[in-house]
């Protein structure tokens, strides 16, 4: 375990866990997962899982925890379709953007984001006041096309996130940011991009939970996307070494985590020794 001098655990109220690498990888849950989650509810702090994977919705990631064993309400999960829905609600509500339609490219995530914040969708380029662009494992070139049109119409253009790729069980397969660098390559216009690393999202991951930034850490496996984000928000972070990056890419990195731990296992007892 590294630690740097100036991480206080015991004062932290909330945290934030990345899920793929963190929680678990594709369908094996990672070690000490449930106890992580009781201890913080045993000393009264509040946890969340904050993922940029739009393809599902809050409840079909509970339902993927509940058949690994593990315990979440759709409260305890933030996915970045969500994050970029409540964001843009909330240009429109305090910053006096436009209401009107959204076109997008999505799957149940994002719909089921828009519905719950009341928008409406459409397929006409020509209604679209925004055009929302994330996963869609089943996209078609007609999909790819209306949005085009709808951006070079005036269409503000949003993205979920902007990962290029993601781990299966096939290797590397294309991620949303590929999606968003086609419908930029067509129009000419680059998206405003919510999810990890940049800022939207764990302003809406701190404000759901009811803490100031330097109340909150965040737990992740990727420097560029987990760590690098949360550092520039004021969190304090943890690497953990069972996802993507090894202990060497996190303690070379500029500003390193605050604490690499191999596993949930190690992090909960760093907390268990801090509150004792
Ligand atoms: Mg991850």
């Amino acid at each position: 375990m590294t630690v740097s001098p100036d991480l206080n655990l015991r004062s932290l109220r909330g945290v934030l866990f990345d899920m793929d690498g963190v929680i678990y990888i594709g369908s094996r849950l990672l070690p000490g997962v449930q106890q992580m989650f009781d201890y913080l509810e045993s000393t009264g702090r509040k946890w969340l899982c904050v993922t940029n994977n739009a393809s599902r919705t809050p409840a079909q990631f509970v339902e993927k925890l509940k058949e690994m064993g593990v315990r979440a309400t759709p409260e305890h999960i933030l996915g970045s379709a969500e994050a970029t829905i409540g964001w843009l609600a909330e240009q429109i509500r305090d910053h006096g953007w436009p209401r009107g339609k959204v076109i997008l490219v999505g799957q149940d995530g994002l719909k089921a984001a828009l519905k719950q914040h009341g928008f409406e969708t459409t397929q006409e380029p020509n209604e679209a006041t925004y055009a929302v662009a994330g996963i869609n494992f089943e996209v078609t070139y007609e999909e790819l096309a209306r949005c085009t049109l709808a951006i070079r119409n005036g269409a503000r253009f949003l993205g979920t996130n902007s990962d290029p790729s993601y781990p299966s069980e096939r290797g590397m397969l294309p991620g949303a940011g590929s999606i968003l660098a086609l419908l930029a390559t067509a129009t000419g216009v680059n998206p405003i991009v919510i999810g990890k690393p940049n800022p939207g999202m764990y302003d809406q991951a701190i404000r759901r939970m009811g803490l100031l930034p330097e109340a909150a850490m965040m737990v992740g496996d990727r420097y560029d996307t987990d760590i690098a984000g949360a550092l520039a928000m004021g969190l304090a972070t943890t690497g953990v070494l069972t996802g993507v990056c090894s202990r060497a890419d996190f303690e070379s990195a500029p500003t390193p985590p605050h604490l690499i731990v191999n596993d949930l296992v190690e992090l909960r007892r760093a907390f268990e020794q801090a509150d004792a």
